[in-house]
């Protein structure tokens, strides 16, 4: 087994000892300070500066993410958050009076928003920064010690922040576990307060399961396949522009937010994928395999899991754009599928990846109807003007958001809680919802000793009760 913690040689067996020293620095109180959390987020703001263009270089190598990417996706969010929860922290851990009945009077009562303790965030690899510091973001300004394990697969960004991560942060209570499952699992062993988990729905389990038996609260960011509704009213050019820019630009389709597949009416689809086209070699050229606008596929594997799921013989009649691979630079065309099987893998599946199916219906209130009789996604998307569509998607959809007429925007915007529901995860964050997210609202009730009425002690006489 190799791992590496706090940028240190690898010190096999030693996961217990990491989480043992930083149960001793949070006991010692060090990082309940306002003092400390802000300098933390200060050095991490300064990480984020300084440190760019290794940042950028470490995803191109792993995800072949261009630095425009990198920066908009990723850095400059991860900026803002840092900045934003330097300037709140104060008036989030403030001490807030809660209102008390009159009966209750001398009484005063609070809530006190207090650490966890020490925490475990555990990441992905396809947006390997921002999904693994941003969550570090609130454990920090909550108050807590932290452990964070990025993604094997994103292995030049996991190096990185296990190099960089203790040259800037405190090392006595923010530390780097690198590796795979083997060190996932020895870390899952340990006792924890909470554990931020973001991943699959088949890991997630792992997790959940792994928490129980410390009963160890968890959050769960997870995957799953988020529909795009687009009805006869929706602007079709903006329409496919935005999609495209979702689907193909964010991640290129290996994003959690990503359009996974379009329910569009029977009317306008076909003028959708004629327009999809266009925006394609309009964003990338004749031949997109020699764009530099988009990433690639993260490895082989995927790029196998992807082939196959055009393989399946419902589905590569359906193709109508795209479909072309090339294992040496682990690409895969953008590629839009016509009416595939409900009932293939691309349509049961996350995709994850960037192929886009289209499937025509006869009316938004039967796409609604489908999302509604499959799993929870992270976030439905619909394109349309009309507003009972709107109104019956909010109102009847299970989801973690709804999102109109625009792709991903829901996730640079610190005010809205971002999060799953059902099967694609529980509990959220961003913003104050991140500091929430690594509090426990502790409730404080204060009374004096005057005032003392005997009606509410026993014996309970008869009197008493009349009264
Ligand atoms: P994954 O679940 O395979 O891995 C996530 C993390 O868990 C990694 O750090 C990995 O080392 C660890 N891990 C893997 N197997 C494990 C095991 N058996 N026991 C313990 N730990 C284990 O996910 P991935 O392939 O890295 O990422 C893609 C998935 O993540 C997709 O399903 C995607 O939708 C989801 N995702 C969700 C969000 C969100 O915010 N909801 C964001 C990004 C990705």
């Amino acid at each position: 087994m190799e791992w590496c913690a706090a940028g240190e040689e690898a010190r096999g067996g030693d996961i217990q000892n990491v989480a043992s020293e930083l149960r001793r620095t949070f006991i010692s109180g060090i990082t309940r300070s306002l003092e400390w959390r802000k300098a933390q987020l200060k050095a991490l703001l300064c990480l984020l500066c300084e440190r760019e263009a290794e940042l950028c270089h470490a995803l191109a190598l792993d995800l072949g993410k261009s630095a425009h990417e990198s920066m908009i996706s990723e850095i400059v969010y991860l900026r803002n958050s840092c900045k934003l929860a330097k300037k709140k922290v104060k008036k989030w851990a403030t001490l807030k009076k809660v209102p008390i009945p009159i009966v209750a009077f001398p009484t005063s009562a609070a809530v006190v928003p207090e650490p966890f303790g020490v925490v475990l965030v555990i990441s992905p690899w396809n947006f390997p920064l921002v999904l693994t510091l941003d969550p570090v973001i609130g454990a920090i300004s909550a108050g807590n010690a932290v452990v964070l394990k990025p993604s094997e697969v994103s292995q030049s960004t996991s190096k990185l922040l296990a190099k960089l991560i203790p040259m800037y942060l405190d090392t006595t209570a923010i530390r780097v576990v690198e590796g795979g499952i083997a060190e996932s699992t020895l870390l899952l062993e340990q006792k924890w307060d909470k554990i931020f988990f973001t991943g699959s729905s088949r890991v997630g389990r792992v997790v959940m399961s792994a928490a129980a038996k410390h009963l160890t609260p968890v959050v769960l960011e997870l995957g799953g396949k988020c529909p795009v509704l687009v009805d006869a009213t929706a602007d079709l050019d903006v329409t496919a522009r935005r999609l495209a820019f979702g689907k193909w630009n964010t991640g290129y389709g290996q994003a959690c937010i990503a359009p996974d597949y379009v329910l569009a009416e029977a009317s306008v689809a076909a003028q959708l994928v004629a327009k999809l086209k266009k925006v394609l070699e309009n964003f990338y050229g004749k031949d997109a395999r020699s764009s530099k606008d988009h990433c690639r596929v993260v490895n082989r594997r995927h790029l196998e899991r992807l082939r196959s799921l055009l393989e399946e013989e419902s589905v590569c009649t359906t193709v109508v754009h795209g479909g072309e691979v090339d294992e040496s630079t682990l690409y895969m065309a953008p590629t839009i599928l016509l009416n595939p099987s409900l009932d293939s893998a691309v349509m049961k599946e996350e995709i994850f990846g960037p192929i886009l199916p289209i499937v025509e219906v006869d009316s938004m209130d039967s796409a609604v109807e489908f999302v509604k009789t499959r799993p929870s996604p992270l976030v439905v998307y619909m394109f349309t003007k009309c507003k009972r569509h709107q109104q019956n998607a909010v109102g009847t959809i299970q989801a973690g958001s709804v999102v109109f007429n625009e792709l991903a925007l829901q996730f640079m915007l610190e005010g809205l809680p971002f999060g799953g529901v059902g099967e694609s995860g529980f509990g959220c964050y961003h913003g104050k919802d991140s500091f929430d997210a690594f509090s426990h609202p502790k409730a404080i009730l204060t009374r004096g000793f005057l005032l003392d009425v005997p009606f509410r002690y026993p014996p309970f006489t008869e009197y008493k009760k009349k009264v």
